[in-house]
């Protein structure tokens, strides 16, 4: 195995979690909504992941939380199904311009249905100010949509002081915390949130699964239509094996979090004193009020995707500030919205510590950029 620096991406299942979902597929297969003993097993893995993380966000009730197949899914409902319910109550919508795609792409659904979006500009940090998010509400905004932490910049997002803000105004306030659940504390019982989106494969557990929380008496429309599953907001026979292993992954991240996250900060915080008197490198994160793991530098003179293919060549895997969709790698929004000029946005990389990285792995990771990011200067002649 090689050096991974990119669990923004995506993190590896872990051994725990695996066992869960290996014993849950083996003796809980049955169909959660059968009365039968094999559809009870079944239903009982389900409720227990459900109360798993609930406990984990310190939600009021196991049944606030609903399960999605991941945080793409949870931000699409949460945006389409509150403004599908309260459509003729208004029609203004606010976010922010760092939004992942998920909530961004469905603005857009929006607003072409008719909806008013305000996309709120963030600072060089990626921050949004919550004295701008008070002056974009309007009489008709039913929902201020702000993600918990960014997943480029790591930036975290004041969303205690946005959702005061957002029910001073009686709107409702949603938040992207599918990069911030496990690596942040967050809780439920004391923060102003309405709808929370978070997925099971950032924090060790599978793919393809992640939930809503919904507080109660929050109104919202399921996008799907079906038989009864989760209060029949969000039909379909459950992931049975996937659920019970976002319970354990969620149980075991929030447990551990404070240990944790001190280690993955403090390796962190070891990657940039290794590499910030890189001649002009310059640090996109924040220093603070930001993940403990993020580290988004930019490196003038260096083409962000050759240093990468360079580092994958060596068997370190980072990540770039473009997402190549079609082909076409395109700039990032998150980027661009911090000031970045195109130069800069192609010049930077993301690199992501979790848990299973080591001191030595943050030691040959510097090396190796220090060496391609000089190596590839010299080639394009880069004088700084
Ligand atoms: N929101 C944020 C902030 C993310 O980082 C991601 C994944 O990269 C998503 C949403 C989408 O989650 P999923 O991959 O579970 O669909």
């Amino acid at each position: 195995m090689g050096i991974y620096l990119d669990n923004a991406a995506t993190t590896r299942p872990s051994a725990h979690v695996l066992e869960v979902m290996r014993d849950a597929s083996l003796n809980c297969w049955g169909n959660p909504s059968s009365i039968h003993a094999e559809g009870r097993a079944a239903r009982k893995c389900v409720e227990k992941a459900r109360r798993q993380t609930a406990e984990a966000l310190h939600a009021g009730e196991a049944r606030e939380i609903c399960f999605t197949s991941g945080g793409t899914e949870a931000d699409n409902w949460a945006l389409r199904g509150v403004a599908h319910a309260l459509r003729g109550q208004g029609r203004h919508l606010i976010t922010t311009q760092v939004e992942h795609h998920a909530v961004l792409h469905t603005a857009e659904m929006l607003a072409a249905e008719g909806f008013r979006v305000t996309y709120l500009p963030v600072d060089a940090e990626g921050r949004v100010s919550p004295a701008d998010v008070a002056a974009a509400i309007e009489p008709d905004t039913i929902l201020i949509s702000v993600m918990a932490a960014n997943n480029e910049l790591g930036t975290l997002q004041p969303i205690g002081e946005i959702g005061e803000i957002a029910h001073s105004q009686g709107v409702l306030f949603h938040t992207d915390a599918v990069q911030a659940v496990g690596a942040v504390l967050l809780s439920l019982s004391e923060l102003p949130v309405d709808l929370l989106s978070l997925s099971a494969h950032k924090l060790h557990g599978p793919k393809g699964i992640g939930a809503l929380y919904i507080r109660r008496g929050t109104r919202i429309d399921g996008l799907l239509k079906g038989g009864q599953q989760e209060r029949s907001l969000r039909p379909g026979t459950e992931a049975v094996a996937a659920i019970a292993g976002l319970g354990a992954a969620i149980t075991d991240a929030v447990e551990t979090l404070p240990e944790r996250t001190a280690r993955i900060a403090a390796l962190r915080d070891e990657l940039w004193e290794r590499l910030r008197d890189i001649p002009g490198i310059r640090r996109n994160s924040p220093e603070r009020d930001v993940l403990p793991g993020l580290l988004n530098v930019c490196l003038p003179g260096c083409e962000g995707e050759a240093l990468l293919l360079r580092l994958d060549l060596e068997d370190i895997s980072a990540s770039s500030g473009s997402a190549c969709t079609t082909g076409a790698p395109e700039p990032s929004h998150v980027l661009r919205a911090i000031g970045l000029d195109e130069e800069a946005v192609r010049s930077s990389i993301r690199f992501s510590i979790g848990d299973e990285n080591t001191a030595e792995d943050i030691a040959i990771a510097a090396e190796a950029i220090r060496r391609i990011s000089a190596d590839l200067r010299r080639l394009r002649g880069w004088k700084g």
